[in-house]
């Protein structure tokens, strides 16, 4: 069984890539930017066979994924679309942001479509950003599940790199489901949609002093001077990328049970306090960083809209891990990196 992922090089994308190799049922070929990254991931993964690589340079070009499945589709039986941009620091929004992840969408689907006629089932990486109203998710009266969808338009969207980011996500999983019923296809289609993503890298070798944009908030955490104010910018929510991994590959293996389904991977809430205060338990860090005032945010859930993720749980059946287990083990990691373990 062989499984096309894009964006291999990417932090959950990466750790896609060894739990589909581990269970010994998976070749993998994934779509990287150049030979110098794929040289590095392959080396990482002990130059096993069963990965190789095809190079995807720029997923806004419409044609970007034409080749590489004109050559490899006859033997795809999986897809998994990780690629996009994530970051929050677009100069311009449509072109940096929006642009990738709906022509990246519209590109791989449709050479899904045209050159892989054994696909089973197609996974896309989409978000909570594609699910969540921003304008209510401080509203506890507000209800969220699988079913909601973001109501970001384009012309708000462009006015800021996160509106931005959020509405690209959006846009990228209709084209998906849009492009299923257009073209009427054969295969199975479902979306993952993670909250903030934490957890260690998947090669202790690939942390670098600046982490992947939700990884970066506990490293600035961890680096917080004791007399650091613990500002209240993020309430948000987390879920760790072992259990997102993991929501990608749950698909190949029961694709019926999966087909038209939309996961929400969402744990619980958190704020910087609800990190720190993790922090703070590591003895290497205790008394070296911020404290902010303990367990202020112990109860943000009931201060945020409620995520109704019933029925995410259920079909998956596994437990997520808490938020002690995937800040410790993120910032164990940043510390080992350091030398201060
Ligand atoms: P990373 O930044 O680590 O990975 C992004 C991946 O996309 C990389 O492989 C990157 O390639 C590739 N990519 C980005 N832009 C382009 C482009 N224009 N052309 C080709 N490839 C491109 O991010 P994550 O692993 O965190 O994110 C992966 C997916 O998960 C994204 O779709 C993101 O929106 C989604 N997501 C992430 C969350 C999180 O908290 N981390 C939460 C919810 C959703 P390269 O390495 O060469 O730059």
């Amino acid at each position: 069984q062989t499984v096309f992922l894009s964006g291999i090089t990417g932090y959950i994308a990466q750790h896609i890539t060894k739990q589909l190799l581990e269970t010994g049922k998976f070749k993998v070929i994934g779509s990287v930017r150049s030979e110098e990254k794929a040289t590095a991931l392959a080396k990482n993964f002990d130059n096993n066979s069963d990965l190789s690589f095809v190079y995807v340079k720029d997923i806004s070009d419409r044609a970007a994924f034409d080749e590489s499945f004109k050559e490899h589709g006859a033997k795809i039986d999986y897809v998994i679309h990780s690629a996009s941009p994530f970051h929050f620091n677009a100069t311009d929004v449509n072109k940096d942001l929006i642009v990738p992840a709906e022509i990246g969408s519209a590109g791989i689907f449709k050479a899904s479509v045209k050159y892989a006629p054994n696909l089973k089932h197609f996974v896309v990486t989409s978000s909570y950003a594609a699910v969540a109203d921003l304008f209510k998710d401080n509203d506890p009266s507000f209800k969220l599940s699988e079913k909601s969808w973001n109501p970001m338009e384009f012309d708000e969207a462009v006015t800021n790199s996160l509106f931005g980011y959020c509405y690209a996500k959006k846009i990228a999983e209709k084209t998906i489901w849009n492009l299923g019923k257009e073209l009427n296809v054969k295969f199975n289609i479902s979306a993952v949609n993670p909250v903030y993503v934490f957890g260690p890298q998947c090669f202790d070798s690939s942390v670098t002093k600046e982490l992947n944009t939700s990884c970066e908030i506990i490293n600035q955490l961890v680096h917080a001077p004791v007399d650091a104010e613990i500002d209240e910018t993020i309430k948000a929510s987390y879920i760790d990328v072992r259990d997102v991994a993991r929501a990608h590959i749950e698909p190949l293996l029961n694709s019926e049970k999966f087909n038209g389904q939309r996961l929400i991977m969402y744990a619980d809430r958190f704020g910087k306090q609800s990190i720190v205060d993790v922090l703070n338990k590591i003895p290497q860090l205790k008394g070296k960083i911020a404290v902010g005032t303990p367990h202020k945010e112990d109860n943000i859930a009931s201060e945020l809209a409620v995520v109704d993720n019933s029925k995410t749980k259920e079909l998956l059946g596994f437990e997520f891990k808490s938020l002690d287990k995937t800040v410790k083990d993120t910032a164990l990691q940043i510390l080992k990196f350091e030398g201060k373990l």
